[in-house]
């Protein structure tokens, strides 16, 4: 009997969607991600975990192809998405990015910066329209969809300004989820928002995670959030993976003591 899937770098659970293969990361002098590696499956929801400056912003840039790398490489649904720009191996980095589809990838910022004149559906259906030349009636209509999806039916054509921050929130993940992306990065999404706005932006995202096989990373202090929701949990200190496993085994019991100091502060 053959086996089919028994491929090279094929993962045991399911497609892999990202892969992020021994990725350094500098600064300048200042070297902030050391030795990165993490195989993601499709369908998969990652949290992201650890200390103010430990690298969680930037290897969610790294991922969304908006850093250079010092070494190692990513790859987004069998693209290289991110890599070094200066080696040797240029030249047949940058025919295979020519050759390459664009990867689409959602983010998702704490601070969420709607255009503040244009309604809510103009900001979910603006980039769909410009950048892949979606024609304007479909886009909007695809819009209007996501906006009910995220719980902002008859929010089509309020502006920003007449929103409250998690309905803002919301919209932007209708934003990021116009492009049709195949991986969502969050990078603590609800940080900025009154607590009592919290909830309703995490259950978008619970959503999310639980229909549609969507691949989520989701940088947050939310641990309620990544036990419940996350397949798995990484915790980041100082540029480093420091711990991944379960939600059980990362904030149930923490082998690291780098880890353990982490949870007993935010818990
Ligand atoms: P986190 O998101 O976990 O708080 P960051 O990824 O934002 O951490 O930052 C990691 C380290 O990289 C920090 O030391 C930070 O000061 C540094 N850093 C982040 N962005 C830049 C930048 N654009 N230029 C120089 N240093 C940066
Ligand atoms: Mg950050």
């Amino acid at each position: 009997m053959t086996d089919e899937t028994d491929t090279a770098g094929a993962s045991m659970v399911g497609a892999s969607m990202v892969s992020i293969e021994h990725v350094d990361k500098w600064y300048g002098q200042n070297q902030v991600l050391f030795d990165i590696e993490l195989e993601i499956a499709e369908g998969e929801t990652v949290c992201l975990i650890g200390p103010s400056g430990s690298g969680k912003s930037t290897l969610l840039r790294c991922i969304n192809h908006l850093e250079e790398l010092g070494t190692g490489s990513i790859w987004v649904d069998g693209e290289l998405v991110g890599y070094r720009l200066h080696n040797d191996r240029l030249h047949e980095l940058r025919e295979r990015e020519a050759c390459a589809k664009r990867v689409e990838i959602g983010m998702v910022f704490q601070h969420f910066n709607l255009f503040p004149h244009m309604t809510a559906v103009e900001n979910v259906s603006f980039a769909p329209t410009l950048v892949k030349g979606e024609n304007k009636a479909e886009a909007r209509r695809y819009a209007t969809e996501l906006l009910a999806r995220v719980g902002l039916a008859g929010k089509e054509n309020s502006f920003p300004s007449q929103l409250s921050g998690g309905q803002q929130q919301r919209v932007a993940i209708a934003r990021a989820l116009a492009m049709r992306p195949k991986v969502m990065l969050f990078d603590e999404p609800t940080s900025a928002l009154d607590p009592e706005l919290v909830g309703e932006v995490l259950a978008v995202m619970k959503d999310l995670a639980r229909t549609g096989g969507m691949t989520l990373i989701v940088v947050t202090h939310e641990m309620g959030f990544a036990r419940e929701v996350g397949d798995r949990v990484v915790f980041m200190d100082a540029g480093r993976i420091v711990e991944h496993g379960t939600p059980d085994e990362v904030l149930g019991n923490p082998k690291n003591e780098r880890t353990q100091a982490f949870l007993s502060a935010v818990l």
